[in-house]
């Protein structure tokens, strides 16, 4: 068994990503620029944007962090994004979901300019995407490509099974899955809370992509010997013994589960990591376009 190491790859991927943003700067241009908006006080976005912002600090880009009470006005956190869709030193937009209720999310990612949209939730993007066509590609599955990549693992002709079907996490990672390319051609099966027979379904996975947000849900009897197993979820489960007063798992539970696999990811220090490192990318790139 070997472990998929998000935590290095992400690592390797922000150094390069450093050494590109001095070269753009030994050429006279500007560094890349990521406006973060962050609406209410929820804990984890909290945690997920501070971590983004410091990322953008340690490569070396510029990034502008916009905050929101939580009672925001649906046209007022609208307008900002207008405003910095027309702000010409702005690269990439992202607003940290989830939102509060009054605010309609399609709503707000339908407003971030497409070129803009490095977190790749925009449909022009994800219509792309689905085409094949250059586009980002969201922040979450974009990094579980990344990872594939690293690890030299070979996706052609495997089944792979994806547990959940959002918009950010499993419909746009089994489309990656299926399509004609080095991290592709895989057989995919889709999953979700009507599916019938998952265990049956999982055990017939070469690949297994649980993103459905259920602590250890993915359970030893479910995995067949050898697979590769991609755990996205991250759920705060309380435990007193933590400083914090949680821990956080994924949606495998790691122990049983670990010594089936060729390979597999950890929670942390796996897929989390890469999503952040994606997000640069994709940063790097809505700069660089536009130059
Ligand atoms: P979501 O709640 O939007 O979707 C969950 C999906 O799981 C749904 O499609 C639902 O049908 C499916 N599901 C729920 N229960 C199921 C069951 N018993 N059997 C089969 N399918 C079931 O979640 P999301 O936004 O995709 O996030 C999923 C998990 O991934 C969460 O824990 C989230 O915190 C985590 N996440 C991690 C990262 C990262 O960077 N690692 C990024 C995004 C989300």
């Amino acid at each position: 068994m070997q472990i998929l190491d998000g935590k290095l790859v992400a690592q390797t991927v922000k150094n390069d990503l450093k050494i590109k943003v001095a070269a753009l700067k030994e050429k006279g241009k500007k560094k890349p620029h990521l406006a973060a908006v962050l609406v209410g006080n929820n804990g984890a976005s909290e945690t997920y944007v501070a971590s983004k912002v410091k990322t953008c600090e340690e490569i070396g880009y510029q990034s502008t962090l916009i905050r929101f009470n939580t009672d925001v006005e649906e046209d007022v956190l609208l307008r900002k994004i207008q405003e910095l869709n027309a702000d010409d030193n702005i690269d990439g937009i992202l607003v940290q979901l989830p939102l509060p209720k009054q605010i309609a999310e399609e709503k707000v990612i339908n407003a971030i300019a497409a070129e803009k949209d490095v977190d790749g939730f925009h449909p022009t993007n994800i219509g792309k995407m689905i085409q094949g066509q250059p586009a980002y590609i969201p922040a979450t599955p974009y990094g579980i490509l990344l990872l594939l990549k690293h690890y030299k693992i070979e996706t052609k002709g495997k089944h792979a099974v994806v547990i959940g079907r959002s918009n950010i996490v499993g419909r746009p990672i089994s489309i990656l899955l299926s399509q004609n390319t080095p991290t592709g051609n895989c057989t995919v099966t889709l999953c979700h809370s009507h599916t019938s027979n998952l265990k049956a379904i999982c055990l017939q996975a070469d690949i297994i992509v649980a993103a459905l947000g259920k602590a250890e849900f993915l359970t030893a009897d479910m995995v067949k010997d050898g697979a590769i197993v991609i755990d996205v979820g991250i759920t705060r489960v309380e435990d007193k013994s933590k400083k914090k007063g949680y821990a956080i798992k994924g949606d495998v539970h790691f122990e049983t589960v670990a010594p089936k696999c060729s390979y597999i990811t950890p929670v942390p220090g796996g897929v989390g990591a890469m999503t952040i490192a994606a997000l640069m990318q994709n940063t790097y790139l809505a700069a660089t376009q536009k130059q």
